[in-house]
């Protein structure tokens, strides 16, 4: 397998373009991804029934050498008996880029690469279950790693191979300038369709890697400590050790109007004819209202993952870029989904997560950047209810109090800034020999693990995202078709 190096001083990052394409470029992404889910089914059936065609010869005593030959489960393998079959299995193959049915070998691959291994022990973690036919409700994508790829000179069009031109929804100037500039190149593309019908394409690109901007001073703090949360008026805390706010970045008001526009949505989803009838307590078929209500909370929703998202960028650049150490809560986002996770712990508890996740993986990539160093706390380090004068412990603190007040020394303080302080504690080196009060107080480097080697994943509209250097890009396999872990 041919794998592509990444040279030294590049870093791979990710592009993703909303776009706008025409009805027919609309009925020719669907047929592409109809054709990689086509692939990826008839290809399964065929390595299923030589399995148990193979099983069943065993049973009748047929000789190992004589059984029916197995069908290779690797990529070339596949793609060679796929050539073979496709004239008469596929006669229309010749109406979609021979890219779309490479998409689909090649997440069939990659499913029996990973259930053979993790059945074998090779590989860790979960254990993988053999690969699935595709439905035809399944996310709909296709990679292409070969042919014209390119975006246009308009900065509004993306070139992709038998699509033509395809218009994007934004600008994508910032790649644009990149490319003309000779720091960033295309290595490949992958259209997909999200849930709300919207189609992205997502260009996989090695970027010069960037330095911090020389009129990027650095600021006097060189550790802080950010609390990360949902209020509209402190999305983002960012503190000194020693107890100053640095900054608080505030919701725009864009955010809290879309955030008050998905609530009435919702409630007027719930009042109308929806799936579920909880009265009678069964299925049955909405209503065109109800289905009309819940395009728009989608719409909604991607609306207010933009805005905050875009806030999010703007407040992790400055972060990276002016600080030494960045420290940040972390959470274990599979240990809190196996309890339940935002169901029984609210609604406002899940966003925070789902922000703190976004704000990890951005310090993540920035802060190697720009040279700073990101440093996580313990998910069990208790940053909001500490003192941060005298460093007792409240245990009766709930998420509605705003305010930390001290039972010790009576302290009062916002509830954010005290978690953004005892984080930045995190971040200082503790002198030697000395002690803290036992049982009390944030000692350095407690809980906290620093951050050499996030692993970036997902995307941002039109932003970047960024995986490490030295890092092997596949140019020939697809990525697989599932979303992104956020
Ligand atoms: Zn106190």
């Amino acid at each position: 397998m041919a794998r592509f190096e990444v040279p030294e001083g590049w870093t791979a990052q990710g592009y993703r373009f909303a776009l706008d394409p025409t009805p027919t470029q609309l009925r020719e992404l669907a047929s592409h991804a109809g054709a990689a889910r086509f692939a990826h089914n008839h290809m399964l059936a065929l390595v299923k029934a030589v399995m148990d065609q193979r099983a069943a010869e065993r049973t009748y005593g047929v000789p190992e050498a004589e059984l029916t030959p197995v069908v290779g489960w690797s990529l070339p393998a596949l793609r060679k008996v796929w050539n073979q079959r496709k004239a008469w299995c596929a006669p229309w193959w010749g109406e979609n880029s021979k890219e779309a049915y490479n998409t689909g070998l090649d997440g069939l691959a990659r499913g029996l690469d990973a259930w053979s291994k993790s059945r074998t022990g090779e590989r860790k973690g979960r254990v993988v279950g053999f690969p699935r036919f595709k439905s035809a409700r399944a996310p709909r994508s296709v990679r292409f790693t070969t042919g014209a790829i390119r975006i246009e000179a308009d900065r509004r069009h993306v070139t992709l191979p038998r699509l033509g031109a395809v218009r994007t929804h934004e600008s994508t100037r910032k790649l644009a300038r990149r490319i003309e500039a000779a720091s960033a190149r295309i290595l490949s593309a992958t259209v997909r369709q999200d849930s709300a019908g919207r189609w992205y394409c997502a260009l996989q690109v090695i970027v010069e890697a960037k330095t911090r901007p020389a009129h990027a001073r650095r600021s006097s703090h060189p550790v802080v400590g950010v609390d990360v949360g949902v209020k509209a008026d402190s999305l983002l805390v960012v503190a000194t050790p020693d107890g100053m706010e640095v900054d608080r970045t505030a919701a725009p008001k864009s955010l809290s109007a879309a955030q008050a526009r998905l609530r009435a949505l919702q409630r007027r989803a719930a009042r109308q004819h929806g799936r579920y009838d909880p009265i009678a307590k069964v299925k049955q078929s909405p209503s065109k209202r109800w289905r009309r209500t819940q395009d728009r909370i989608g719409r909604t929703h991607a609306h207010v993952a933009a805005v905050r998202r875009d806030v999010l960028h703007k407040a992790t650049t400055v972060l990276a870029q002016q600080h030494d150490v960045v420290v940040v809560e972390t959470l274990n986002a599979a240990g809190m989904r196996a309890k339940g996770g935002a169901r029984k712990r609210g609604l406002n508890r899940a966003l925070a997560d789902a922000a703190l996740a976004e704000v990890r993986r951005m310090l993540g990539y920035k802060t190697r950047w720009s040279g700073s160093q990101l440093v996580e706390a313990d998910r069990f380090y208790p940053s909001s209810k500490l003192c941060t004068a005298c460093g007792r412990r409240k245990s009766n603190l709930t998420l509605a109090d705003r305010i930390f007040a001290c039972d010790g020394c009576g302290m009062r303080i916002d509830r954010d800034l005290g978690a953004a302080i005892n984080l930045a504690r995190l971040g200082v080196p503790t002198p030697v020999g000395e002690q803290s009060p036992a049982g009390s107080g944030p000692v350095a480097g407690r809980g906290a693990t620093h951050e050499t080697d996030p692993a970036p994943a997902g995307d941002a509209a039109g932003d970047e995202t960024s995986t490490p250097h030295h890092q092997t890009v596949d140019q020939t396999r697809t990525a697989s078709p599932q979303g992104e872990a956020a």
